[in-house]
């Protein structure tokens, strides 16, 4: 069985127990969100589960169904939501492992660094009267793409003014 398959199993008994007690319904596009998230490395956005869904586990659902269900999984601390940019992003949080996350400050981009260094400090950190249940750190700054077109743009107006100077 893999790791995700693993994850899975546990998801599902922790979702049901959840729903149960709270006496919501069990409907089977929340269970096959839950899956596909399971399934889904690192950070995600409404729009990338959608495509996801749609293309790959060929299963229609509207963005309202799945706001509701991620706000349902993240109530049954299942999924995590990070609100870092205009977008949220949310990820699988079952196995919680330390992770850095870069975060740009004109897309909204979100992508995990991988480095072991910090994941090893973040791990060893312990806070009096605090419980770390989601060890994330967060960089933010500017990805390629928008370094690219920051400095096209800088280029454009330096050529700009000169034309205008002569
Ligand atoms: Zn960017």
């Amino acid at each position: 069985m893999s790791e995700s398959t693993d994850i899975y199993s546990l998801a599902i008994q922790r979702l049901t127990e959840y729903m149960n007690g709270k006496n919501i319904r069990k409907t089977p596009e929340r269970f096959e969100i839950l899956r596909i998230i399971c399934h889904t490395q690192g950070i995600f956005s409404i729009d990338e589960l959608q495509e996801v869904m749609e293309k790959k586990a060929k299963f229609q659902v509207s963005r309202v169904t799945l706001f509701n269900t991620l706000k349902l999984l993240e109530d049954a601390s299942l999924v995590i939501k990070h609100t870092l940019t205009r977008a949220a992003h949310y990820e699988c949080c079952i196995t919680p492992h330390p992770m850095v996350c870069l975060v740009c400050q004109k897309c909204g981009m979100v992508r995990k660094l991988e480095s072991s260094k910090i994941e090893n400090w973040l791990s060893e950190q312990k806070c009096k009267q605090f419980i770390i249940t989601q060890p994330v750190l967060y960089f933010h700054g500017l990805c390629r793409s928008c370094m690219v077109k920051n400095s096209i743009r800088n280029r454009k107006a330096k050529t700009k003014t000169k034309i205008q100077k002569k």
